[in-house]
């Protein structure tokens, strides 16, 4: 019987293979598999104490899942099930990527093209190639508000930053490619020692800003000619030229437009609800 699911399972998968996909990254810890876990339970809140409870994701491969918003109103919470309310529902997919270091490359190598398209887990079977709509950026606020995870976060979102940058660049013609939004997603607001979202963005930013001009100093030590770190810095130089502060909206002019918003997954704090509608919008 098995086989036979199997094959079931799959040749009806096929009208999923062109769901647009949200891709999700960040440091670990940060809360990306219980948001995950969350947001795939949501609609069935009542049954869920007899559901069994998501592992983190400790697995080296992206996986995901498919969630469904309310096309006509995107702030309809997650935890309302669409077939109960007769609402239109609008598919994508949520894929969870692994934010161990080692494993970073693969995630975000994603990014680069024109049109990022991700291979994803579910849909892996045909090959297809489902259309990366947006980035949620989880950080773990909580951790850097004493300041040790913030450079290891910010290296992560700069090479994350620098690939949508570049991809800007590499667009073919006059073609502008589709914008990408980007959410960075200030997790653990329940916790009274969080940073909260405008000192996530603050602290982030100047990061950043450090980041770059090490980068770009660091060139100049290795001794590279003046031409070759000109060319060097239209590529490798995040953001705006010329700018002494980086900031994130220094990185419209490449069509990444960032948000910052704060909430939690688990415990008393904000919720996950301002993510979900800043999701529901993009997909
Ligand atoms: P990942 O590595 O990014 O997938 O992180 P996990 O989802 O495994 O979460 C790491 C830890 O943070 C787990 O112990 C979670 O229970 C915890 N966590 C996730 N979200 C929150 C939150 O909003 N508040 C608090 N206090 N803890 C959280």
């Amino acid at each position: 019987l098995a086989p036979i699911l199997l094959h079931f399972l799959y040749s009806t998968a096929t009208p999923y293979t062109t769901l647009p996909s949200v891709l999700l990254l960040g440091p670990p810890g940060a809360g990306k598999t219980t948001l995950t876990t969350l947001f795939e339970r949501g609609p069935q809140q009542s049954s869920s104490s007899s559901s069994p409870v998501a592992k983190t994701h400790t697995s080296q491969v992206p996986s995901s899942v498919e969630l469904s918003v309310n096309s006509d109103d995107p702030s309809t919470s997650y935890k309302t099930n669409l077939d109960d309310e007769g609402a239109t529902a609008k598919k994508f997919l949520l894929v969870d990527t692994p934010g161990h270091p080692k494993l970073r490359a693969q995630s975000i190598a994603h990014l680069t093209s024109a049109e990022p398209t991700i291979k994803s887990s579910l849909v892996s079977d045909g090959g297809a190639k489902s259309k990366i709509k947006a980035v949620v950026f989880m950080v773990d606020a909580a951790a850097l508000a004493d300041g040790d995870a913030l450079p290891s976060t910010a290296e992560y979102l700069y090479d994350i930053l620098l690939r949508l940058q570049k991809r800007f660049h590499s667009r073919n013609g006059s073609r502008a490619p589709a914008s990408m939004p980007v959410l960075v997603a200030a997790n653990k607001l329940d916790l009274f020692t969080a940073l909260p979202a405008a000192l996530v963005k603050s602290n982030l930013e100047a990061e950043l800003g450090r980041i770059r001009v090490a980068r770009s100093k660091g060139l100049l030590d290795s001794g590279v000619g003046q031409d070759e770190l000109a060319a060097n810095e239209e590529g490798d130089w995040l953001g705006g030229d010329g700018s002494e502060k980086f900031s994130f909206a220094q990185m419209m002019e490449f069509d990444v437009d960032i948000d910052v918003i704060g909430g939690s997954v688990i415990g008393d704090g904000p919720g996950a609800e301002k993510w979900w509608k800043w999701i529901g919008e993009r997909v």
